[in-house]
């Protein structure tokens, strides 16, 4: 071995010893090893999952504020999906929002905290035990090509359910184009109009589904995805993200 090889080989020993671990999100040096996340970026986590929230738009709301589980924006307006759990709220430069851009951009070291998230969202959800499937927002195949994998697929597989089984019936058959946050919500339901259905031979009939997706902006996404789950004939439709985006947005 060449000098210059065990000078370095040395220095990696003496690295791993004086930082065993590196937080999976900003990569500041932690020393709690069974946490995987800086005291910082948990902080950050817990700040955004913490609140109370509407079971059918995931937004923040005041625990007073909510009317059957509805919060006063919600009263009376219709959505395909019946309920929605969240992991938390979208809000630039925090480690949630980070660690999701993260894991879309080829991170998919991530589904062990993201996961950890969603299952904990799933768990305080209310639904959990209805659920027989589970079902990834799907990406067109021309985005899943260029991306490697579908980043809600990955995030399903890291689900923890007793009974319930994957399903990737649910397709995308139109490209639909990347919207901006501020797109209103028409403009962001005539995008996704049309951009879905279900493979023949589907088992979606009559079945409990949990829509599986990373974010909600507007909902017209999962609301598109429910409404041709329901045209299926599924029975219930419910939806699980990470993180709710466009709080503001009605
Ligand atoms: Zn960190
Ligand atoms: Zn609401």
């Amino acid at each position: 071995m060449k000098l210059k090889q065990a000078v370095s080989f040395t220095l990696q020993g003496l690295h791993q010893l004086l930082w065993p671990a590196v937080c999976i999100n900003c990569s500041e040096s932690i020393c709690e090893t069974d946490r995987s996340l800086c005291p910082d970026c948990w902080g950050q986590l817990i700040n955004c999952t913490g609140g109370d929230y509407c079971t059918r738009c995931g937004r923040d709301t005041s625990r007073y504020a909510i009317l059957g589980g509805v919060c006063p924006d919600c009263q009376g307006r219709e959505f395909h999906f019946d309920q929605i759990a969240r992991s938390g709220v979208y809000k630039v430069g925090e480690s949630l929002p980070q660690m999701i851009v993260a894991f879309k951009n080829g991170r998919t070291e991530l589904d062990s905290t993201l996961g950890f998230l969603a299952n904990s969202a799933l768990q305080g959800s209310g639904f959990v035990s209805a659920i027989e499937l589970f079902v990834p927002v799907p990406l067109h195949w021309s985005r899943r090509l260029i991306r490697g994998y579908n980043q809600s697929f990955v995030l399903v597989k890291k689900l923890k359910h007793p009974t319930a089984k994957i399903s990737t019936d649910l397709v995308r058959i139109r490209r639909t184009k990347f919207q901006p946050t501020m797109a209103s919500p028409a403009a962001r339901a005539r995008n996704v109009a049309g951009a879905f259905a279900v493979r023949e031979g589907h088992s979606f009939a009559g079945r409990k589904i949990c829509l599986v997706d990373d974010i909600k902006t507007t909902g017209a996404t999962l609301n598109e995805c429910a409404k041709i789950l329901k045209q299926a004939g599924a029975s219930k439709v419910f939806a699980l993200v990470l993180a709710i985006a466009g709080q503001n947005i009605s």
